[in-house]
């Protein structure tokens, strides 16, 4: 038993070493991505449901570098949090999304069209982060009411009056605030209408399960479409895959939905492309 003790711990350890390794290599590869250029971003339509159109497109971020390795923005944007290289990450994405907005802005159909924008939750603590928006809001000369940045539900939960503070100074910009990954934290409903966001974003783990007979338990997604209509909020559902879901949702009156049934994320060329053709 000493013996497997033993050879237990060892495993352990090497265990231990090699995620240590990982996560340097991912230290290292982000921050040849921030020195180089090495990041890139697409686009996933946001689809009105009213009209059955995109009038907006969440921003997501890619880099080569790290895809070849296998790991995917949701492995090394953690990394990037703890390190405090997402900084730098959200300011980039931030700016490139603007200057993005700035030439879409060149063609009148796309006037009022917006993006949505992931930022990390790091940002509520950031002293500097209001000015670095509105500094570049008037660099591309945005019209801030096409900007969009999603906050994960979470980054909210410890509901400190530093975040509060700068919730409500990034409004004060005119840009809108979502609640991403809704749902899936713990929000005190009631603490809901203190928020200056506008809009809920139904996880797509809620989406996912709409229609299926053997959820005993009231649908997540008629929950917060509730909750959604009694604080006056927008929703948008993340995740749709099907026919079904988008009908479901359509129904019980969801604003917006976005999801590889409707589009999968594309290059900026590409969504010009399906703006110019659905306009
Ligand atoms: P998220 O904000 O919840 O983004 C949605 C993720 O779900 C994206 O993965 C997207 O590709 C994926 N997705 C969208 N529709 C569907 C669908 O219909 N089915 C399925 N199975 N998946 C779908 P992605 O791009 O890998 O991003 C993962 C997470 O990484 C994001 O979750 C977000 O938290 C973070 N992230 C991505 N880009 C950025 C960024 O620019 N800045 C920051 N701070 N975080 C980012
Ligand atoms: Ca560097
Ligand atoms: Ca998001
Ligand atoms: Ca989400």
């Amino acid at each position: 038993a000493k013996a497997l003790g033993k050879n237990r711990y060892q495993f352990c350890t090497e265990d231990i070493a090699r995620a240590l390794d990982l996560r340097n290599q991912i230290e290292q590869a982000l921050e040849q991505a921030l020195d180089h250029n090495g990041f890139h971003l697409v686009f996933m339509p946001i689809y009105d449901l009213t009209i059955m159109q995109p009038t907006g497109a969440e921003v997501l971020i890619r880099c080569p570098a790290l895809a070849e390795m296998g790991i995917s923005p949701e492995q090394f944007i953690p990394i990037a949090e703890a390190t405090g290289q997402i900084k730098r990450i959200d300011l980039w994405v931030l700016e490139r999304a603007l200057q993005i907005l700035q030439e879409m802005n060149a063609v009148p159909a796309f006037e009022h069209f917006y993006l949505a924008i992931n930022i990390s939750a790091v940002e509520l603590h950031n002293k500097q982060f209001t000015r670095q928006v509105s500094e570049l809001l008037s660099k591309y000369q945005t019209n801030p009411a096409q900007l969009e940045l999603e906050l994960t539900e979470t980054s909210l939960a410890n509901d400190d009056p530093d975040s509060l503070h700068t919730l409500t100074q990034l409004t004060e910009l005119g840009l809108t605030l979502s609640l991403d990954d809704f749902g899936t934290g713990y929000t005190a409903f009631t603490q809901l209408a203190s928020y200056p966001v506008s809009a809920l974003k139904i996880d797509r783990s809620f989406t996912a399960v709409i229609g299926d007979r053997s959820a005993t338990k009231q649908p997540m997604v008629d929950i917060i479409l509730s909750l959604a209509k009694l604080y006056q909020l927008d929703v948008v559902a993340e995740g749709v895959e099907s026919q079904q879901q988008l009908d479901y949702l359509q129904q019980r009156g969801c604003h917006r939905a976005q999801g590889y049934f409707l589009c999968q994320p594309i290059d900026k060329d590409a969504l010009l492309q399906t703006l110019s053709t659905t306009a």
